[in-house]
């Protein structure tokens, strides 16, 4: 029995929907990607999925939404399996200190993005994970992968996201030609932006999100298969990435605050981890200066707080 089972998570998910109520719609929903822009601002839903199987949930957790760049978790999980540490050759493991689709690190750097979470880096990760397969294939993988993870075959790509942003991702399409400029990049520019625009037009709801990030919780095997998806090691080693990376650069805020694991998306989702304990997905679309949610980051800090979770200690 793990020590989830003394706390009423129900009543923390309603004590924090109670809290936030008043300030729903806070943040700025993005509109660089126009499909995103339509989406309700006032959307609030959280899930707790604990690793003895429980699952609870406030709001809005059974609506789908864009999870956006929180894909990069699994994209990154997909590429570690097939090219293993040799994949740190082409990527970092540093924050980036700037936004998430900066460019200007990468000149510096010949063209190696800082870490698998910013804009380049995810891209980056497609490109290895396209490695002897067409994108098609690729993407079939990836949402395969996810429907596996959240044991629900009713998860999609939303057409009309992947068709928004690869009509107006100028600044992704810069990145990609800019690493092929530097030789970092093994396949076609088109193909590499297929696989990325796609994997981040997945929508899940914050239930899904939940049981697909509980094997990064359960030191890499899912509970409830008992299958085994990455080892201890590696999913230790994920976690710190999303600690060090998964807020781009609002990343030590979210770990002074929260405490937890964490990657956000700019659809206004976040996945956080509680190691031992329980995977956690929250959605609220209003974004933070640094493309964080941030009606999501002041829901998981009271849950950090109420919970004792943060890996810094209670
Ligand atoms: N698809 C988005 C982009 O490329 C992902 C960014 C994000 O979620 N932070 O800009």
């Amino acid at each position: 029995m793990s020590d989830t089972e003394h706390l009423d998570l129900q009543s923390v998910l309603d004590d924090i929907y109670a809290a936030v109520e008043p300030r729903r719609g806070e943040g700025k929903v993005a509109d660089y990607i126009p499909q995103l822009a339509r989406i309700d601002p006032k959307s609030f839903g959280m899930a707790i999925v604990t690793v003895n199987g429980k699952v609870f949930s406030v709001g809005d957790a059974a609506v789908p939404f864009s999870i956006q760049s929180i894909s990069k978790v699994f994209t990154l999980t997909l590429a570690l399996g097939k090219h293993g540490e040799r994949l740190w050759k082409r990527v970092g493991r540093e924050p980036s200190g700037s936004a998430f689709n900066s460019i200007v690190q990468l000149e510096h750097e010949g063209g190696k993005p800082r870490n698998p979470f910013i804009n380049a880096g995810a891209i980056t990760i497609s490109d290895l994970i396209l490695a002897g397969h067409t994108p098609r294939e690729v993407i079939g993988e990836i949402l395969r992968f996810m429907r596996m993870l959240a044991d629900d075959e009713d998860i999609s790509i939303d057409p009309q996201v992947a068709k928004s942003e690869a009509a107006t991702g100028f600044r992704n399409a810069a990145l990609a030609n800019f690493m092929r400029s530097f030789g970092k990049l093994d396949h076609p520019v088109e193909h590499v932006l297929g696989v990325y625009f796609h994997h981040c037009a997945i929508a899940m709801t914050c239930v899904q999100l939940a049981r697909a990030g509980l094997f990064l919780a359960n030191n890499g095997q899912q509970p409830g298969t008992g299958h085994s998806i990455v080892s201890r090691q590696r999913a230790r080693r994920i976690n710190a990435l999303m600690l060090t990376c998964g807020h781009y650069d609002g990343s030590g805020d979210f770990a002074y605050h929260v405490g937890l694991p964490g990657k956000s998306g700019v659809g206004g989702g976040i996945m956080a981890v509680a190691p031992g304990k329980a995977a956690v997905a929250v959605w609220s679309p209003g974004l933070n200066e640094n493309g964080n949610s941030q009606l999501g980051s002041v829901a998981l800090e009271m849950l950090a707080n109420r919970t004792g979770w943060s890996v810094f200690g209670a």
